[in-house]
């Protein structure tokens, strides 16, 4: 037996979220059955955890877009038991039961195993959201950053807190945007060198080109914000497009593509190659100070999930939630 976050729905379409004691024939089909050790709280898994359902395909759910522990049974070659694994990505806690549970069964095709230098703990405080920041690096770097400053948006949420300490690590200057100015000081301790008010991005004077300020761009917040942040970068600079925190409507014009042949980058973590997710967690493990990444932790257990998920939808939730679903 073993507990798990289950969302049921009733007749009437209404969610609920509880803690539940389930036997192990309960686990859907896979290769590979892992004794889960830690799980995370993404954007994605407040819609899931919330009312109805947000991203969930079916019913009864286990939740939890990411899991790290080590494999207990296997059907493939790759992995063996006592292997230390880690998932992101492949629609897991959507489509599939995902890791807000003390087991898992999934494809073998979906695990990476885990790189040196990363325990189970630091590989969910890094999460599905510090594995798209570092899938945005790695995009920036391969079109080129330019000189000036790279800009983070929603810098103080999760995508926003990894990709700041992995840009800083790397020797550039990052400016972070926050609608929270009371995060200033852990985003100065993650290597940010300059605070950027949301409302000095959003409200500034809304001309489809303004000053070239920018060198790079990881962009966690989408709406209003990426179109103003477009007019704002270097000639042939780029923006890593993560996510909509903000609004999923772009409303901007052509004019920097056009005039400033800046690169608009679309990032997607969830369907990554095998050799993708593998370098990216290699990167993590090199180039992420692991002092950072303790001060983005926030502890939490598997009962917390479901205030958590509600923070994490209204943007109150600071750097990354790490779930022991075993505590
Ligand atoms: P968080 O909630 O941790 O961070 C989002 C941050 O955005 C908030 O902390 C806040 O930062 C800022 N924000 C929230 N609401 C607004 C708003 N209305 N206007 C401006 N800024 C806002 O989420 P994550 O970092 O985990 O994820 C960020 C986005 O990236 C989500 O949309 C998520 O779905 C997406 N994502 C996409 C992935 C992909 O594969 N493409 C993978 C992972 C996440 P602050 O307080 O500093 O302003």
């Amino acid at each position: 037996m073993f507990n798990a976050l289950v969302v049921n729905k009733d007749d009437e379409g209404k969610t609920s979220a509880a803690v539940e004691e389930l036997s192990l024939d309960r686990l859907p089909e896979g290769d590979v059955t892992v004794a889960v050790e830690y799980s995370t709280v993404n954007y994605k898994d407040g819609l899931c955890i919330g009312p109805g359902g947000g991203l969930v395909r079916n019913y009864p759910h286990v939740p939890g877009i990411d899991f790290a522990g080590t494999v207990e049974a296997s059907d493939d070659d790759r992995y063996k038991p006592g292997d230390k694994v880690v998932l992101t990505g492949w629609r897991v806690g959507e489509a599939h039961w995902g890791g807000y549970s003390q087991k898992a069964r999934v494809k073998a095709d979906w695990l990476v195993p885990l790189p040196k230098g990363l325990d189970t703990r630091a590989a969910m405080a890094v999460g599905t959201a510090g594995f798209t920041a570092m899938l945005s690096v790695m995009a920036l770097e391969d079109h080129g950053l330019k000189g000036g400053p790279v800009l983070v948006t929603g810098a103080a949420g999760g995508v926003g807190s990894v990709a700041v300490a992995i840009l800083s690590a790397l020797g550039h200057e990052v400016a972070g945007v926050t609608g929270r100015p009371e995060t200033a000081d852990y985003l100065t301790s993650l290597g940010a060198t300059q605070i950027v008010a949301r409302e000095e991005i959003n409200e500034t004077v809304k001309r489809p080109l303004e000053g070239e300020t920018w060198g790079g761009c990881v962009d966690a917040v989408g709406g209003e914000m990426l179109a103003r942040v477009l007019g704002q970068m270097q000639y042939g600079a780029s923006v890593a497009a993560v996510g909509l925190a903000g609004g999923a409507n772009l409303p901007a014009t052509v004019i920097p593509f056009l005039l400033r042949g800046v690169n608009l980058l679309g990032i997607d973590s969830v369907m990554q190659p095998y050799d993708n997710r593998l370098r990216a967690w290699e990167r993590i493990a090199k180039d992420l100070p692991m002092d950072k990444l303790e001060t983005m932790i926030q502890p939490a257990t598997l009962s917390d999930l479901p205030a958590l998920g509600k923070d994490i939808l209204k943007g109150q939730v600071k750097g990354r939630v790490v779930v022991d679903v075993n505590a």
